[in-house]
């Protein structure tokens, strides 16, 4: 049973998109402070090429939560939120993961008692150019709209360590196969959607699973 979100006080927020990360991020938090009370959210965001992505990502979203239910995680609620900024224009003015901390901090704001964000950066995201500068404007948008200083809310990375691959494998072959990444799926057959092997997305998942063939499950 998930935990009731106005019954319960939480101890930290996990955002959760549906993608590897993010559920391998939760996954972790979840596993291994099993008394602890994680709020799981996650943004609808549409904007103006969300388009299929906003559904199938929700998909995710639903299967991976049941999943953790089923092999008996139970230190964990939901909430969903949905930002539509599509009237902005096709391409969306902000960074995704801008629109998630404001709305983390909304979140936090109806929560005051939550102490602890878990971010889901992996090594590699430190590797590209501008991330640290991204990273610091993140938190000054979660500060801001929280008014909590660095000892009222810990920012939590758990997978700051790990490259993708490693990420991976961290994750039960059955929820892996529950992830979706990919920023365009494509609806490839009659009720069926497929990645679109073009997004940046799926060139670092193609790359890993042609250089690890066998290793991983082939339904994310
Ligand atoms: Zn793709």
């Amino acid at each position: 049973m998930r935990l009731d979100y106005f019954k319960e006080k939480f101890d930290a927020i996990v955002p959760l998109s549906g993608g590897i990360d993010s559920a391998a991020a939760l996954y972790k938090v979840l596993s291994e402070n099993p008394n602890k009370k994680y709020l799981v959210f996650r943004i609808d965001m549409v904007h103006g090429t969300s388009g299929n992505r906003t559904t199938r990502e929700a998909m995710a979203t639903e299967k991976i939560l049941n999943w953790l239910e089923e092999n008996g995680h139970n230190n964990f609620g939901f909430r969903e939120l949905r930002i539509d900024y599509s009237s902005l224009g096709l391409t969306p003015p902000v960074w995704d993961s801008e629109v998630v901390n404001f709305a983390a901090s909304l979140v936090i704001q109806s929560k005051p008692e939550i102490s602890e964000f878990v971010e889901g950066a992996i090594q590699d995201d430190y590797l590209e150019k501008g991330f640290a500068e991204r990273l610091n404007k993140i938190e000054k948008i979660l500060r801001l709209h929280t008014g909590k200083s660095a000892e009222e809310l810990e920012i939590y990375f758990p997978l700051k360590d790990k490259p993708k691959v490693e990420v991976m494998r961290m994750l039960p072959e059955e929820l892996l196969n529950l992830t979706w990444s990919c920023r365009y799926p494509k609806i490839v057959g009659p009720w069926q959607f497929g990645r679109c092997h073009e997004c940046p997305q799926c060139g670092v998942i193609d790359k890993i699973l042609n250089s690890n063939p066998n290793e991983f499950p082939q339904g994310f």
